[in-house]
């Protein structure tokens, strides 16, 4: 299997969410699309331990914020690098709840579906919903959305390990050549993003060739907020 294939097919990045008895919880998908015009429905793949997904079974209603391509790193970290049953990840962000009780974020999105639930496909380790689209609206009609691509190869994000589209970084390391310790790359352990000296952090002021230790205190993880302590020397 050559892993490098996998990253010739494109995705968008999506937040999807849902509630069941009052708890509010929603993720960060890739793995979201059009399955049909008429009637208009979406389908998302869902990974099984996902609480999300257990809301989703039960509520049998879930909405999808399309993210936009300057959404803040923080927000992926929220929604993509944390459990919502150890968190309330809608404490802290921008969203309403529409007639059917399903939340819907907004913040750092710029359009948005509500789906009822019509079909559910046993995938493995996901499940398949397909939802008909009964409600939906822009959010900010100017913005780019957010593609994975984007995510991966300017952002430097990783898929999470729930995510249908993970790849054991361990496959992808064998290529890593070996560099003079001051030009050491490390990992963010919450959201595999990898800092590599001979690129820096410019969109942060840090220049290429600066070395990990020598990166300021307050520095944190371009992509999920992180501190430099959440970090792991390759
Ligand atoms: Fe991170």
């Amino acid at each position: 299997m050559n892993i490098e294939a996998f990253f010739k097919v494109t995705y968008g990045l999506y937040i999807v969410s849902s509630s069941h008895e009052k708890k509010n919880n929603g993720y960060i998908a890739n793995t979201v699309f059009q399955v049909t015009a008429e009637p208009p429905q979406l389908a998302i793949s869902c990974n099984k331990d996902n609480l999300t997904s257990e809301i989703i079974n039960k509520s049998g209603f879930f909405s999808v914020s399309v993210l936009n391509q300057e959404t803040k790193p923080e927000t992926i970290g929220l929604f993509g690098y944390n459990s919502g049953k150890n968190k309330n990840k809608f404490e802290t962000i921008d969203y309403f709840t529409t007639d059917n009780k399903t939340p819907v974020v907004t913040e750092d999105c710029i359009a948005w579906f509500e789906c009822k639930v019509i079909n559910k496909v046993d995938v493995g380790s996901h499940i398949l919903f397909i939802g008909e689209i009964i409600n939906n609206d822009l959010i900010d009609s100017e913005a780019s959305p957010l593609t994975y691509a984007y995510y991966r190869d300017i952002k430097k994000g990783m898929a999470p390990k729930n995510a249908p589209t993970y790849i054991d970084k361990e496959k992808l390391s064998k290529k890593e050549k070996t560099v003079s310790p001051e030009l050491k790359k490390y990992r963010c352990l919450a959201c595999g993003y990898i800092y590599d000296p001979a690129i820096g952090d410019k969109e942060h002021g840090i220049e290429p060739g600066t070395p990990f230790t020598d990166l300021p205190e307050d520095w944190v993880c371009p992509v999920c907020g992180s501190p430099k302590t959440m970090f792991e020397e390759l």
